[in-house]
């Protein structure tokens, strides 16, 4: 199985990341990657970029050197009843927004109090994917959020950097079971590298071993194809197209 593209991956302006754009665009057109996300971190991350990093991202091509890029971000979830940081008028204009639970920008809860902040983050329209929720740092119930993900078409992650990273060990054995229970209620996947460096774009070895373990069937995965991808986010009504900005005050 071949995946073609990169939905998670930070650039210098997330703050403890390494490359530019245009390292991404080099590294994946030597890996074979046909498109990424840039999805820096939103701004409740420390150090991480002020909110018209993340708003400006209309200036960038969508195609750069044969690579297309998707303009996106990597909201934090700053509370149980599912905000995040950023407001609509900026996530409005992107293309991909992944939510995530970050210790640094929430501490947290009991599994009842996570799983209630995945569920309640899922009924932002805006919001298309669902990252690393195998951490074992934030417990989860795994049937509710992966029932949640089913009744509102959310992508569910599969984070490569999970089982590597040392603030997230022990990640492996809940997206193992996270993405059998995808598998068998057909919620869609995605790989993400969370590369911080361009070098690690396109690196899935570990969620390769996930679902060749699981057999993950490949129309579940959407990595696999661009097309497949876009069509899902079109569906979600992005318009993948350029948008009027709102002038910045
Ligand atoms: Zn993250
Ligand atoms: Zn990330």
């Amino acid at each position: 199985m071949k995946l073609v593209l990169d939905t998670h991956t930070h650039t210098i302006a997330s703050g403890h990341a390494y490359s530019t754009v245009h390292d991404y665009v080099n590294a994946a057109k030597a890996k074979g990657i046909e498109l990424f996300a840039m999805t820096d971190h939103g701004p409740a991350m420390p150090g991480g970029p002020n909110i018209f990093h993340i708003g400006n991202q209309r200036v960038i091509p969508r195609e750069i050197d044969g690579i297309e890029i998707l303009r996106g971000v990597e909201a934090n979830i700053m509370d149980f009843e599912g905000n995040i940081d950023i407001d609509e008028m900026y996530i409005e204009r992107l293309d991909l927004i992944i939510a995530s639970l970050h210790d640094v920008c929430i501490e947290p809860g009991s599994e009842e109090e996570n799983t209630k902040a995945l569920v309640n983050a899922m009924n932002n329209k805006y919001i298309d994917i669902i990252g690393h929720s195998g951490n074992p740092k934030f417990p989860i119930n795994i049937e509710r959020v992966v029932k949640a993900a089913k009744e509102k078409n959310i992508i569910i992650e599969i984070n490569n950097s999970s089982f590597n990273n040392p603030g997230r060990s022990g990640s492996k054995d809940n997206c193992i079971a996270i993405a059998r229970l995808a598998k068998e209620l057909g919620v869609k996947v995605v790989a993400g590298s969370d590369a911080h460096i361009s070098f690690d774009v396109g690196k899935f070895d570990t969620v390769l071993e996930v679902f060749e373990l699981i057999n993950m069937p490949e129309d579940l995965i959407m990595n696999t194809s661009k097309e497949k991808l876009k069509k899902h986010l079109l569906e979600k009504g992005k318009s993948l197209e350029e948008k009027t900005i709102t002038p910045i005050k």
